[in-house]
């Protein structure tokens, strides 16, 4: 890290970034209110960068060998180390700030009218962000895979007619060109933590990135994994907590374990958002409410949740129709109704007016 003299001037500072490029590496300039920073990106063992020390506007350098550098909040003071966080906007929608931001919607898209009336429900019950997966990862290749494309175009109808900003998950490098034209937020998932490539295409994006936690990754695996996509320019990252695997999972207790105490760890560790999955991370409807409650009062600054209309059953019946017919409703056991999301949103407001942790 470079900490740059204040006045620096533009032209000083592009010297400073070419010196940077010729030792092979790359840099990010951050402008701050008081103290402006040159971050350098790559691999820093074996140059040295104390050569740079007498450029003119450089006041410090100060090499730093961590796994992650762009998402930290110490080598970010802008932001300071009270836990205010940078807040992300969504088609409009800011994450990170001091309102709770609810994601919702279907596990996986199957068809117009249930994506659309989905929305419709999510967004009475106070969502402000629809949620559906059109690409699926499937533990199985037997499950429904997704409609794909044709997904894509229901999520577009389904914000069209409700105005909800949509998060949809992409799997494939092939694919982020075209779910980015349709995505205000590309969805990485648990299984993709750490599919390099794929974190380094959508930071060749400018949508912002909703970055699931690997469900084995150490808080600095998953922020190294955001300084993938930091690192290709595209800064619009949020975290979410979306459950560990451990040796402890029954039918009872749950698919995963939500991590609520990562979700303060992180916050002190980065300036990035952090919002939590407690669908993923349960697995059960039953635990939904209290998981997401428990996040929200540790701190989390939003919410993903998995929600069905009532009148979805575990297995569409099969009918004439080729897609009805081969679908069985992903993730039914821990989709919650639109009224008990309704409940959720509301104890979640309570729930943060009342610990207060977050301070935006
Ligand atoms: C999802 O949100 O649809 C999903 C598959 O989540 P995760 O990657 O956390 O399992
Ligand atoms: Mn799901």
């Amino acid at each position: 890290m470079l900490e740059l003299r204040a006045g620096a001037t533009p032209q000083e500072i592009e010297k400073i970034r070419s010196a940077i490029g010729e030792l092979g590496l790359r840099s990010r300039l951050v402008v701050g209110e008081t103290k402006s920073t040159i971050q350098v990106i790559g691999d820093e063992t074996g140059v040295d960068l104390h050569v740079l020390a007498g450029l003119p506007g450089v006041e410090k350098v100060t090499p730093v060998n961590a796994p992650y550098k762009l998402a930290s909040r110490k080598l970010h003071p802008e932001y300071g180390l009270n836990g205010h966080s940078r807040a992300v906007s969504v088609g409009g929608v800011q994450i990170g700030n001091s309102d709770i931001v609810i994601m919702a919607g279907p596990c996986a898209v199957y068809n117009e009218n249930q994506v659309v009336e989905t929305a419709k429900a999510v967004k009475e019950a106070g969502a402000v962000i629809l949620r559906g997966g059109a690409y699926k990862p499937r533990t199985s290749p037997h499950s429904f895979q997704g409609l794909g494309k044709e997904g894509l175009e229901m999520l577009l109808a389904a914000k069209q007619e409700t105005g909800l900003p949509i998060v949809t998950e992409v799997l494939d490098t092939r694919d982020v060109e075209s779910v980015a034209k349709y995505a205000d937020m590309l969805q990485i998932g648990t299984r993709n933590g750490q599919n390099f490539e794929l974190l380094k295409e959508v930071g060749r994006t400018r949508v912002p990135v909703l970055l699931k936690r690997q469900f084995d990754a150490k808080l600095e695996d998953w922020l190294a994994a955001a300084d993938y996509v930091i690192a290709e320019g595209n800064y619009d990252v949020v975290l979410c907590e979306r459950g560990m695997k451990t040796p402890f999972q029954s039918a009872e207790n749950g698919r995963f374990n939500l991590d609520v105490q990562a979700i303060p760890a992180a916050k002190a560790l980065s300036y990035l958002p952090v919002i939590a999955d407690p669908s993923h991370a349960t697995g059960r409807r039953m635990l939904v409410m209290p998981a997401g409650l428990a996040a929200v009062a540790a701190g989390a600054h939003g919410l993903i949740v998995d929600v069905r209309r009532e009148s979805d059953g575990p297995v569409i019946e099969y009918g004439q129709d080729e897609k009805i017919r081969r679908t069985a409703y992903c993730d039914y056991e821990q989709a919650i109704t639109p009224k008990e999301l309704g409940s959720l949103v509301l104890k979640a407001n309570a729930v943060h007016k009342a610990t207060n942790v977050m301070t935006g």
